[in-house]
């Protein structure tokens, strides 16, 4: 199974992505989290992205489907995919399904987390993630079971986005409204988006993308 969760920043796809990734064996690509360690790794495309990505603007559509098509490549055919921040251009869709076509895979699901976008900004200035596994938290709607103690790897050092500031994110969502909520209709088309209520808690919005999986 390949599905895309489409959203945006904040919506909430990182968080239920792990969920997916725990409870169903499934892969996440998260071209954020790829590009994030190629820009810690100092890499030739780490170099390029770095500016871009603390301003909130979009990464080149080569460089992104460049990293998605190498990660394909290293998963077995069986292996389902959940992609996370990708496609975010109509080009990059296209790119999606020339890369997905080629290895035999096909799209199966679109799901789009619809949020008001009033609450982004308090989901994003309040996330941060495990330093040593990157599972996700937040200071109020997803704390850790033990204060200071990752619930998944028991780390106990934790990070922040650079570009999780409010300036940044303003400039991420109208990056999303122009150019990737434009993406939808060329998978509605296809009769594969279903959309869940991303501003129910967690484990709701978990249990509405299950449904839709099936399983
Ligand atoms: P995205 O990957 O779409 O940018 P995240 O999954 O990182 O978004 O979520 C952003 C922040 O909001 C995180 O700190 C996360 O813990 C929190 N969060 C995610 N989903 C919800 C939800 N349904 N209700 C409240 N907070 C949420
Ligand atoms: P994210 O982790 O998905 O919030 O992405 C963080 C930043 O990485 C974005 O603001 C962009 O600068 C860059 N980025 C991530 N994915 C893409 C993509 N598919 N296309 C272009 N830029 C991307």
């Amino acid at each position: 199974m390949n599905i895309i969760l489409l959203g945006p920043p904040g919506a909430g796809k990182g968080t239920q992505a792990q969920r997916l990734v725990a409870e169903r064996g499934m892969v996440q690509l998260s071209t954020g989290d790829m590009l994030r360690a190629a820009v810690k790794a100092g890499t030739p495309t780490g170099l390029k992205a770095k500016a871009v990505m603390e301003a909130g603007e979009l990464v080149s559509d080569e460089i992104v489907s460049g990293i998605i098509g190498e990660a394909l490549d290293k998963l077995s055919p069986e292996t389902g995919v959940i992609f996370d921040g990708y496609p975010r251009t109509a080009p990059q869709a296209e790119s999606l399904d020339a890369l997905l076509g080629e290895r035999g895979r096909q799209l199966d699901h679109v799901i789009e987390l619809e949020v008001d976008e009033d609450a982004l900004v308090d989901r994003i200035t309040g996330r941060y993630t495990c330093a040593t596994c990157g599972a996700g938290y937040h200071d109020r709607y997803k704390q850790p079971k033990v204060a200071g103690v990752c619930d998944t790897c028991g780390g106990t050092e934790f990070k922040r986005r650079p570009d999780d500031n409010e300036e940044t994110v303003r400039t991420r969502m109208a990056e999303y409204r122009a150019k990737t909520a434009p993406i939808l209709p060329i998978y509605e088309a296809r009769g594969i988006v279903s959309r869940v209520d991303g501003m129910a808690d967690i484990d709701a919005v978990a249990a509405a993308i299950g449904d839709i999986l099936g399983g």
